[in-house]
């Protein structure tokens, strides 16, 4: 009886080819998984598990922001095949295959933890775009995800 491979990609090519049409806008993960044509229960339990971000309302509802996925699924993918440590300062330039210093950055943030950081490759000129740990302090929550956030907060964004 054969045992199912653990080591399946993560990320297929096919959803590679489908980031593009991913908006600078919140998503449901049903809607993520249409996009992206894959089933829903992937976003749960393999991309979400596997760390991307996401903010999770007071009633638990899950959003997921459409350029925020795009550059993780793109960092999974790359993480697989090549194994370059990002220094602080640097994202992954698509286009040139090879991490860019950051300058003159736009941030902004995804959720409470993280942000989005996007700026210009000096070398090619495309955008480049990291997701890191929002600099912002935020007592007591740095490592735990999923669980506790409600908790004291009582703030209802909407
Ligand atoms: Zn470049």
């Amino acid at each position: 009886m054969p045992t199912r491979p653990n080591s399946k990609p993560l990320i297929q090519r096919s959803q590679l080819m489908r980031l593009p049409r991913l908006l600078d806008m919140m998503y449901r993960p049903a809607e993520l998984a249409e996009e992206l044509g894959i089933h829903v229960d992937t976003i749960y339990r393999t991309y979400i598990r596997n760390g991307l971000p996401h903010e999770r309302q007071d009633g638990g509802e899950i959003y997921i922001h459409g350029l925020a996925c795009a550059a993780w699924v793109r960092s999974q993918f790359k993480a697989k095949r090549k194994r370059i440590p990002l220094a602080d300062g640097q994202a992954w330039c698509l286009r040139c295959r090879i991490p860019a210093p950051i300058e003159a950055a736009t941030r902004r943030p995804l959720g409470k933890k993280r942000e989005l950081v996007q700026a210009v490759c000096p070398r090619c000129g495309a955008t480049i775009n990291r997701i890191q740990r929002s600099m912002l302090p935020s007592p007591s929550d740095a490592l735990s995800d999923g669980e506790g956030l409600g908790v004291g907060s009582g703030v209802g964004l909407s």
